[in-house]
């Protein structure tokens, strides 16, 4: 299952505009190819290897926007591969238009080419399937991919899964409060960590927050205790009896299991601050 299409007969070549790198999933190794379109393997479904959009022909001709809800029904589980794509972000096209001068401003330490832009489907609060997005580092494109396709098998609920750009507000940290306000799960953000001038991971794309208004992440006092002024309501009681709330990430949690066992580290074992929300790549 963890394969794109190579076999040059059983594709066909989209047209230059749709050109695109699109990720290889197996090994992580992430792959230029030409963008293809597999032969339906059942007349049902057509998937688009076009990370911007989910295409899908059933009955008819859907394009799938982020946020929107997908019929289950449409789609195909014998290729879950397919919903979980990857693509280059090229300067000047839609994505960059989006992200250059919010969570992309100009910057000598993040080259855009090292960004992938990922397209992914999850199972939310409800219950509903839908279409989120993603930008990461190039380097994790593909274990993330891998990971948020097995939390969709699980049906693993993600409140929200939005670029941090949706959010936009002064700068990185008062866009990374919007954006948590909302439980939105992302990852590119090119910030500090909040409250230092040290570079967050996040602004290499190298570390990911999932449910975050669920999964708080809060400072500590000198003497141990948590400044719990910096929290709304909602969130100081997210701190309290954590293994008996819903959507709290706990070492139980099955998104733990998966990106520690992957290579992250879970923010909620730190020190200080305790970042629930917080995955790491250990290996920058
Ligand atoms: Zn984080």
């Amino acid at each position: 299952m963890k394969q794109v299409p190579k076999n040059v007969g059983q594709a066909i070549t989209l047209g230059v505009a749709t050109v695109l790198s699109i990720v290889g999933i197996a090994g992580y190794q992430l792959s230029h190819k030409e963008l293809v379109i597999p032969r339906p393997p059942f007349q049902q479904a057509v998937v688009v290897h076009d990370a911007r959009k989910v295409q899908i022909k059933y009955l008819g001709n859907g394009w799938y926007n982020v946020g929107d809800t997908i019929d289950e029904e449409m789609l195909d589980f014998q290729q879950l591969d397919t919903y979980f794509t990857g693509a280059s972000i090229v300067e000047g096209d839609a994505i960059y238009k989006r992200i250059y001068g919010k969570s992309y401003p100009t910057n000598k330490a993040v080259d855009i080419n090292n960004l992938r832009y990922l397209k992914m489907l999850y199972v939310d609060y409800d219950g509903a399937t839908r279409c989120g997005e993603m930008i990461v580092n190039a380097k994790i494109a593909g274990v993330t991919l891998d990971i948020f396709r097995q939390l969709f098998e699980a049906k693993y609920p993600i409140a929200r899964m939005e670029l941090i750009d949706n959010f936009w507000d002064t700068d990185g940290n008062t866009t990374d409060q919007a954006s948590m306000h909302a439980n939105n799960a992302s990852s590119f953000c090119y910030r500090t960590i909040a409250g230092t001038s040290e570079q967050s991971a996040h602004a290499l794309g190298l570390a990911i927050d999932i449910n975050p208004h669920d999964n708080p992440y809060v400072w500590k006092n000198k003497d141990g205790s948590l400044k719990l002024e910096m929290l709304d309501a909602y969130e100081q009681q997210m701190l309290e009896d954590r293994e008996h709330k819903a959507h709290a990430i706990t070492e139980a949690d099955l998104a733990y299991q998966l990106f520690t066992k992957a290579g992250f580290d879970w923010g909620g074992n730190w020190d200080n601050p305790l970042d629930y929300q917080h995955f790491e790549w250990k290996n920058q």
